[in-house]
């Protein structure tokens, strides 16, 4: 049953929730449109996550991202892939500097970004057009014959204020942020997984719209993060990348039984949710001096700095040793808890089985044995960036309930959009600017209708 709403303290054409990447992108694009937009962050500074990233790219095709992520929405992934060209043509028109493409994780293509400067330059428009709130969080949602005709918002000091609006934005980061909804929506260890993201997506975008009626899904998809080295704490959130052991797609994992679990060379990114469902959701990762100089000490994409990540993550106390060859691996540790017999003997059957091409699990790329003296192993865990379960939107950015039906008025984007990638990755940043920028289109269509 619908109640009346509480007296409005001022209408806009529309309120965003969360002023990252999808947010920021919405809000400047329909400011700049003119439309009346405020926008409300719930942190003390713009930028969530997308503050410490520095590719947009995605999948080159939409033939490569259904097969690099089969399982994810077509239609939003196509989506993600049609709008990705005007997209870097809005972030060029607002002065920022973007590169020339470079290949991004094997498949995919984009183009690393100044994303600070194109941050502010959001910002900048929405200052001057309409209204950014910081230290500001939205209560509940106006809600009214199943419409969505803005929020309640409360300030740090408790100040509350209503604004209503004719579209609301929900784009506050998905939920990886919230130790509970990551093992209710997740897996029952993800709860103390370590988040190398913003810390304020805990949900609130999911909770605001499911109490209004929308639907949430798909279940299992997981979520985008990477392996970092146990028991080691991020000093900072420069860590977030210096700490990330992208390389592991080239080394080997073996679990608490000493045993492979999966075929590594798919990516970082998958080893990350492989290793959640392993016991005690850890591994050992190792490599041989081949890959610790040919991959580790390299750039992981084009124009990235490299650094010895073994290093740093050695003398911040990490699970990490160096063996001279293969056989040391009989003297683990005892303390690390793996069967180090099962271990030494899983990695001479990898090189056999390299040589005799029957690897299992088997490996897509770089089946190579590792032979080259010294060994290299350190305790990998995963780490969560963001989510990909999350509130059920269509090509419009329309928030939709369980019959498909759009929430009149409701709009999602980012991390708080489910749908886009299905344990499969392509690109957090262009999915949260395509649909961010979607979102201002939706939003701003009835205003373009009356002029
Ligand atoms: C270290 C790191 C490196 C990355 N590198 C890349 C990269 O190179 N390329 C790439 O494609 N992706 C990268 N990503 C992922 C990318 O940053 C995210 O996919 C992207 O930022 C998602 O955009 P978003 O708008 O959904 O979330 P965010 O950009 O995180 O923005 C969400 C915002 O909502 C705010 N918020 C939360 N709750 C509320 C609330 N109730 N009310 C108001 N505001 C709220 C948050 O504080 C935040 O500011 C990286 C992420 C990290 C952490």
């Amino acid at each position: 049953m619908s109640t009346a709403p509480p007296p409005i303290d001022n209408h806009v054409d529309l309120l965003v929730l969360g002023a990252g990447m999808a947010g920021l992108s919405a809000a400047a694009k329909a400011a700049s449109e003119g439309a009346n937009v405020v926008l409300v962050e719930k942190g003390p500074a713009i930028g969530g996550s997308a503050a410490y990233a520095g590719y947009i790219w995605t999948a080159p095709s939409f033939q490569v991202m259904r097969d690099v992520n089969p399982n994810g929405d077509p239609v939003l992934g196509r989506r993600v892939v049609d709008g990705y060209g005007a997209a870097l043509e809005w972030v060029r028109s607002l002065g920022v500097h973007v590169a020339d493409p470079v290949t991004v994780l094997g498949y995919g293509r984009g183009c690393r970004t100044d994303v600070a400067n194109y941050l502010l330059a959001c910002e900048r428009l929405v200052r001057e057009r309409g209204e950014l709130l910081l230290g500001c969080t939205a209560q509940r949602l106006l809600v009214q014959d199943g419409a969505v005709l803005g929020a309640v918002l409360r300030s740090e000091s408790g100040k509350e204020r209503v604004i209503g609006a004719t579209s609301t934005l929900l784009a506050t980061g998905g939920f990886g942020g919230d130790p509970e909804l990551r093992a209710q929506y997740i897996h029952p260890l993800a709860r103390e997984l370590p988040l190398r993201a913003n810390v304020y997506s805990t949900g609130d975008g999911m909770r605001l719209a499911r109490a209004a009626g929308a639907a949430f899904g798909p279940p299992n998809a997981g979520f985008y993060g990477h392996l970092i080295p146990s028991r080691v704490s991020y000093k900072n959130p420069h860590e977030f990348v210096d700490l990330t052991f992208y390389h592991s797609e080239h080394g080997v994992l073996l679990n608490l039984d000493g045993r492979r679990f999966c075929d590594e060379t798919i990516g970082d990114h998958l080893n990350t949710l492989h290793v959640l469902d392993q016991p005690e959701a850890r591994a050992l990762l190792v490599t041989d001096q081949r890959v610790h100089e040919g991959w580790m000490l390299r750039p992981y994409v084009e124009g990235a700095e490299p650094i010895d990540k073994f290093q740093l993550a050695y003398k911040r106390g990490a699970r990490a040793a160096v063996a001279a060859d293969i056989e040391e691996f009989e003297a683990l540790p005892e303390e690390w808890g793996y069967p180090d017999e099962a271990a030494r003997d899983t990695l001479l059957e990898f090189n056999r089985q390299c040589q005799t091409g029957s690897l299992t699990p088997g490996r897509k790329l770089d089946a190579e044995p590792l032979v080259t003296a010294p060994y290299y192993v350190i305790e990998v865990i995963p780490a969560i960036t963001y989510t990909f379960s999350g509130l059920t939107i269509d090509e419009q950015a329309r928030v939709l309930r369980e019959d498909g039906s759009p929430i009149p008025g409701l709009l999602a984007a980012g991390g708080d959009a489910g749908g886009v990638f299905h344990r499969a990755y392509a690109g957090g940043l262009a999915s949260a600017l395509v649909f961010g920028l979607q979102a201002a289109v939706t939003a701003t269509a009835p205003l373009a209708a009356v002029s």
